[in-house]
């Protein structure tokens, strides 16, 4: 019997403004073969945002009951509004052996470290203070009250990153991108999530062995 390895849940968090979403979006360009997760708010959809892809935009009342029925992974309420990502999805994906991506914010990733310990955390953070809160400013999407209350997390959230296994200073956007796809196919390469087809070519080296007596 052959061992079927399972896959990578790839954990991208840090704060707001960090550059989350633009590191993902082009790890996914590179990497077609990524699942990307998608996540659930209580949020409006923003200009240009679509159901299903950008999230999945659902009244509080059904939020709160998918809580109840324990269909999250994990959630987190983030300023205003309430995030989760589906579990079922995420799980069914990781044990076909697929490379599953979340953007999450802290909280959540605390969560899913808790939960699913074998996943790979990955905080993102900008360069410094002045230059998160210049890229959140021409980002143009939140106002004044927003920013400010997402800055005013930042000590809290800094002293998290000792949680994670990898930080990408997100300086230039390239070689942040560089090194998140290098960590990814580090991970990859692991022993450990290879033993399932490393079983299949060794017995493949053995059989030929023993033809070639
Ligand atoms: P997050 O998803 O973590 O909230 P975003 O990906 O939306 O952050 O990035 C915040 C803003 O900073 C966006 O306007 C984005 O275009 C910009 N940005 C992200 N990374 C860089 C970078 N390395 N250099 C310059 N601007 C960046
Ligand atoms: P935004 O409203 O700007 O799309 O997202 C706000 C914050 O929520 C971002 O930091 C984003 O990464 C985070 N977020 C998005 N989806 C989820 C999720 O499923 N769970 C958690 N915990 N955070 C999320």
């Amino acid at each position: 019997m052959t061992m079927k390895d399972e896959g990578i849940l790839l954990v991208v968090s840090g704060p707001s403004g960090a550059g989350k979403g633009t590191i993902c979006s082009a790890l996914r360009q590179a990497y077609p073969d990524i699942h990307y997760s998608v996540s659930m708010t209580t949020r409006a959809p923003r200009s240009g945002e679509k159901e299903g892809i950008s999230y999945y935009f659902r009244k509080e009342t059904e939020f709160r009951e998918l809580i109840q029925r324990n269909a999250f992974l994990e959630y987190a309420q983030v300023y205003d509004h309430f995030y989760g990502t589906p579990k079922k999805y995420v799980l069914d994906q990781v044990a076909r052996g697929k490379t599953v991506l979340l953007e999450i914010d802290i909280q959540g990733a605390m969560q899913v470290k808790k939960t699913y310990p074998k996943g790979v955390f990955i905080y993102i953070v900008p360069p410094s203070l002045q230059i998160l809160s210049q890229r959140i400013h021409d980002r143009g999407t939140d106002s004044e009250e927003v920013i400010q209350k997402r800055l005013s997390q930042i000590t809290r959230e800094l002293a998290l990153a000792h949680q994670y296994d990898y930080i990408i200073v997100n300086d230039v956007l390239e070689q942040a991108v560089r090194k998140t796809s290098a960590i990814l196919e580090a991970e990859r390469c692991k022993l450990s999530r290879n033993e399932g087809q490393i079983e299949t070519i060794f017995k493949q080296y053995i059989t030929k062995e023993v033809s070639s007596k």
